[in-house]
């Protein structure tokens, strides 16, 4: 359920980037009855966010932003900091910028020294669609939005995107940046890679009557498990990068349970086989 804004009824807010987060973000703000302001890189994603209303206002120019009282950066996370770094010159220090990044410790770091009034901040809503086309309404409601404040991060501008991210349905989650890292990097950028060696363990099939089978035979089980895998690479590149050793230690774990199943099968043993099928039965609900 949408919440009313209690901080500030209506505000000025700016959108940088207008892709599936930042035109999604910009339906969800303007139906709150704040003033959008959007800035992205390319003309034609400016004139299609005001055309759908995603935003009130767009234009490729960061001094867009200038009258902003809190802004959004929605870029690829390698953009986020160098585009703060342009934006802090367009903007006054009582401005609030927040990011949506899915990696928050580099972004964090790069971003406090720069500015007193930065949030960290990622909402855990999304899909593997990207740009402006895969914008969408009501895309945070009921869904986890991590909130990732440092030791001196002013109580007021958490307190304005909490009440922000209150009114577009979504669920408030507090934690360090290191702690985020670790955790995401479990239950999004992990299936991530799993899901893309999937698909490539699978185009390895060398048998191409086998190979035509089993395209024509995939059904509901191979769209499940290979949605992640096969999104946006951009985007599995950055996760890659930026959490790269929280990464490599969620992978190693996982190799070595792939092991153990692998074992199991070769083992016959089906007794043990069922009794972690069924613990993960069990398990399951507890993620979701
Ligand atoms: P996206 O659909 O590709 O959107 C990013 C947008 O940024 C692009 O549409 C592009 O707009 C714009 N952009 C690129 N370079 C720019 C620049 N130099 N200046 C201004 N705008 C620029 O990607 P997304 O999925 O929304 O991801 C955006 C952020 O959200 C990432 O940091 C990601 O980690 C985070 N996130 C993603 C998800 C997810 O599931 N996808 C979930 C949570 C958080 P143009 O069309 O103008 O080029």
């Amino acid at each position: 359920m949408i919440q009313p804004l209690i901080v500030k009824d209506k505000m000025k807010i700016g959108i940088l980037g207008l892709g599936l987060i930042g035109g999604s973000l910009g339906f969800d703000l303007k139906s709150q009855g704040h003033y959008v302001l959007g800035v992205s890189r390319r003309e034609s994603t400016c004139k299609k966010a005001m055309e759908i209303g995603s935003v009130d206002q767009a234009a490729t120019e960061l001094s867009l932003l200038s009258t902003a009282e809190i802004v959004f950066i929605c870029t690829p996370i390698g953009l986020i900091v160098p585009q703060v770094e342009k934006l802090i010159s367009h903007i006054p220090k009582t401005t609030i910028i927040t990011d949506v990044g899915s990696v928050k410790t580099p972004i964090v770091q790069g971003i406090s020294p720069l500015w007193k009034n930065f949030v960290g901040g990622h909402p855990m809503a999304g899909n593997t669609d990207v740009g402006i086309d895969a914008a969408q309404r009501n895309l945070f409601v009921d869904r986890p939005y991590v909130i990732t404040p440092a030791d001196n991060t002013p109580s007021h501008a958490i307190k304005i995107l909490e009440e922000i991210v209150r009114s577009i349905g979504s669920i408030i989650y507090h934690c360090s940046p290191e702690k985020h890292d670790r955790a995401v990097s479990w239950i999004s950028h992990l299936p991530v890679i799993v899901s893309a060696s999937l698909v490539a363990a699978c185009l390895d099939e060398s048998d191409t009557e086998i190979f035509q089978l089993a395209q024509n035979f995939a059904s509901s089980g191979f769209r499940d498990t290979s949605r992640v895998g096969a999104g946006n690479p951009e985007l599995g590149v950055m996760m890659a990068q930026y959490n790269r050793q929280a990464l490599i230690n969620s992978l190693h774990q996982y190799r070595h349970n792939l092991d153990h199943f692998i074992s199991l099968i070769e083992q016959e043993n089906w007794e043990m086989l069922t009794e972690q099928l069924k613990l993960n039965q069990q398990s399951r609900p507890r993620f979701l």
